[in-house]
């Protein structure tokens, strides 16, 4: 099916109010409050949400516990568990319209790219983890003596994970299926921000049959719902996605409770670099969908785009012509490649910095602010002449906001690229195989990508060195961070 043909059957919906989750039953808060989810495109009000604090994470870990320790799930085989995780994926593709749709009202991302990029790596990743239920084993072991030695690899237990507003409905897959493969149990809080795709993809695990408690939706805000599943003493792991400051404080929470396990996937500011022998029409069509996608709401963002000197002006030419090519506006229009930001904070957030690249003497080629209205556009926007110890260079912005700088030889490039307390992702552009191994080999960064850019796949690790995080997400990787290895020694003929 084409983004096209789907295009044309999806219509904005209507949601009522939500409850959470807790134990199989959809409840409302202990406290009773609510919350508003907005429409970052129009800013109103789309529904209200029951808003979860420490009481309710309480009941919901609780009910996980219950779920892990004596339920069905408990006792279930893992190739049970993989046809569970196979039926949701089933689910998730027979509502992809609605899911897509959801997403794009609660997030502002153009429906289309809900629908091209979002749900097939959601179903992806689904069924990926599917297949490893029943194949994630240990080993025996010729130890010295009379023993039988073997390793199993067993369910960390229940899981905390919190996840952020830029891809809602991946961030529950990425952090859901390994959970659920390994068998875990789970305690999600969705973003304030974006709660509704969580809870109809949890709507969807009750029809495929998961049981009650295994899965547990609490929606509320970071200080309160977050800091109650980060500091819970009964929750053995921590999952987080989000900004690295938050993630100080939930490893902080985590160390200070139970010194339960902590997962983090952080933010970046990632380089992308362009060698005069690049493809260049390539390289520009590869750094715009690196930065510009989902509204540069992308922790792996190529956002230190560096060109070298000799091509700088003819790249920046033809990077001007694809960005002002960009249609900006109501992400269920046809057509439009740039939504709304996700709320009014980070537009303004955004507009600040896009005020200290001006002020510090970066040069303005496009865009620079924000068309008004009520929805949370910015333009795109591109800097030229910007510099490595400019705030625009060295903090996160999150939005449509390409800074370009320029470079001279690869040395200079590698230790710029690598000046940086972040370490997520990078990218270089070239036609010499040594030049895009050197460079490749040299960046401290989590993923490398050569001449393509945001290549994913549920089969291969993400996650970042330094600041942008601790353990890999995806892959065989990730299950590695929701088992614990046991090591069973028996002594032979006694
Ligand atoms: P952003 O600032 O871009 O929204 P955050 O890192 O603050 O990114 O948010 C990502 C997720 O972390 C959200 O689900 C949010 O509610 C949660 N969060 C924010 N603050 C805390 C906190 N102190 N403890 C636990 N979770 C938090």
């Amino acid at each position: 099916m084409t983004a096209l043909t789907s295009l044309a059957k999806i219509t904005k919906p209507h949601v009522p109010d939500q409850l959470l989750l807790i134990d199989g039953k959809w409840i409302p808060s202990v406290s009773g409050k609510t919350f508003e989810t907005i429409n970052p495109a129009t800013g109103e009000v789309i529904c209200r949400v029951a808003e979860g604090d420490k009481a309710d994470v309480d009941l919901a870990v609780a009910a996980a516990r219950r779920a892990f320790e004596s339920g069905p799930w408990s006792k279930m085989s893992a190739s049970h568990r993989g046809r569970l995780i196979n039926r949701l994926a089933d689910l998730i593709e027979k509502n992809i319209h609605e899911l897509a749709a959801l997403e794009s009202l609660d997030n502002g991302k153009p429906v289309g790219d809900a629908i091209a990029a979002d749900l097939p790596l959601v179903i992806r990743a689904y069924r990926y983890y599917a297949g490893w239920a029943d194949k994630y084993h240990g080993k025996t072991i010729p130890v010295e003596g009379d023993f039988f030695c073997y390793t199993r690899h067993e369910p960390v237990g229940v899981v905390g994970q919190i996840i952020p507003w830029n891809f809602p409905l991946l961030m529950q897959a990425w952090k859901w299926g390994p959970a659920l493969a390994t068998g875990c149990t789970i305690v999600l809080k969705p973003a304030e921000q974006t709660p509704l795709s969580a809870l109809a993809v949890a709507k969807l695990a009750q029809e495929a049959g998961f049981p009650d408690g295994v899965i547990n939706v609490v929606p509320g805000f970071g200080p309160t719902a977050g800091a109650a599943l980060s500091s819970h003493m009964d929750v053995d792991k921590i999952a987080f996605t989000g900004e690295h400051t938050t993630g100080q404080i939930i490893m902080e929470a985590a160390a200070r409770s139970n010194l339960k396990r902590v997962s983090l996937e952080l933010g970046g500011k990632s380089p992308n670099i362009v060698f005069a022998d690049a493809d260049i029409d390539a390289a520009v069509e590869g750094s715009w969908f690196g930065l510009f996608f989902n509204q540069g709401q992308c922790c792996c963002a190529g956002s230190r785009l560096f060109v070298e000197e000799s091509i700088h002006d003819v790249f920046v030419e033809k990077m001007l012509a694809k960005v002002k090519a960009q249609k900006v506006g109501d992400p269920f229009e046809q057509g439009v490649t740039q939504g709304p930001q996700v709320s009014a904070e980070q537009r303004d957030r955004i507009l600040s910095f896009i005020e200290s690249g001006k002020a510090e003497g970066a040069k303005l080629l496009s865009g620079g602010g924000s068309p008004g209205g009520p929805g949370y556009f910015i333009e795109p926007t591109v800097f030229t002449g910007v510099e490595d110890h400019m705030r625009i260079a060295r903090h996160e912005i999150f939005g449509p906001v390409m800074n370009i700088l320029k470079f001279k030889d690869i040395d200079d490039v590698i230790s710029r690229g690598n000046n940086s307390f972040f370490g997520l992702a990078a990218a270089v552009w070239t036609t010499d195989i040594n030049k895009a191994l050197k460079v490749s080999n040299s960046l401290r960064a989590g993923t490398v990508w050569v001449n393509c850019y945001d290549v994913f796949d549920a089969a291969a690790p993400f996650g970042g060195f330094k600041m942008s995080g601790i353990g890999r997400e995806l892959g065989e990787y990730a299950l590695q961070m929701y088992t614990e290895v046991k090591t069973v020694y028996m002594a032979l003929g006694r």
